[in-house]
C-alpha cells in the first residue's frame, strides 16, 4: 500500500495538473534505490530495493525490478547494480552489460565507467530538460569493487572484515 504525506500528495496533484506529465529529473531529493552486492565464502549475491523515482506516471516500471537492468549477478564473474533514472539504465541493460564487460577483462570501475559513458552518449536533455542522475556499483568475484557516476555526489559503503568505509564514486566529467 502506498502512502504519501499531505505535502507530497498536494505536490503530486499539482504536477498532474500543470506538469504536462513530464517526469522531473531524478535528483538527490527524489530517488532512493539501494543495491547491495555480497561476497561470502566465494559465493556472490545481490539485491536491490526502491520505491522508484518520484514524479512518475502510474504503471511506470523502473530499472530495479528488471533483472539485467538495475541488478545482475553471475556467480562466475561478479555483480552490478544501479541507482538513478531507470529508463537510462534499462536502455543499455546496464548491470548485465557491466558484468559482461568484467567477464571480458574490464575492472569493476572501468566497466561502470563504460556503462555511464554509453548512457551519456545516448541521452540528451530529454529527461525533463534538466539532466538526470545515474550511477553503477560493481563487484568482481575476487572482491575488487568499483563504481562510477554521471557526476559527483554518489557514495557507497564497503563493509569488509568488520570495517565500514564510505567511498565516493568516481564520476564522468562533463
Ligand atoms: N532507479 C529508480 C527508478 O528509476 C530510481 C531511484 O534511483 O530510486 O525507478
Amino acid at each position: 500500500r502506498r502512502e504519501l504525506t499531505d505535502g507530497a500528495r498536494k505536490a503530486y496533484g499539482d504536477w498532474l495538473k500543470s506538469g504536462g506529465h513530464r517526469p522531473k529529473p531524478v535528483g538527490e531529493e527524489n530517488h532512493d534505490t539501494i543495491g547491495m552486492l555480497v561476497l561470502r565464502d566465494g559465493k556472490i549475491a545481490g539485491g536491490c530495493s526502491t520505491s522508484g523515482a518520484a514524479w512518475k506516471m502510474h504503471g511506470r516500471v523502473g530499472d530495479s525490478p528488471i533483472v539485467g537492468a538495475g541488478l545482475f549477478v553471475d556467480d562466475e564473474v561478479g555483480a552490478a547494480t544501479s541507482t538513478g533514472l531507470g529508463e537510462t539504465v534499462i536502455r543499455i541493460a546496464g548491470s548485465a552489460t557491466i558484468v559482461e564487460l568484467m567477464r571480458r577483462g574490464e575492472t569493476p570501475a572501468d566497466a561502470c565507467r563504460t556503462a555511464v559513458e554509453r548512457i551519456m552518449s545516448k541521452e540528451d536533455a530529454s529527461h525533463g530538460g534538466g539532466g538526470f542522475l545515474v550511477a553503477f556499483l560493481a563487484m568482481r568475484k575476487d572482491g575488487e569493487i568499483g563504481a562510477w557516476g554521471c557526476g559527483p555526489g554518489f557514495e557507497y559503503v564497503v563493509m569488509r572484515g568488520g570495517g565500514r568505509d564510505v567511498v565516493k564514486a568516481e564520476y564522468h566529467v562533463f
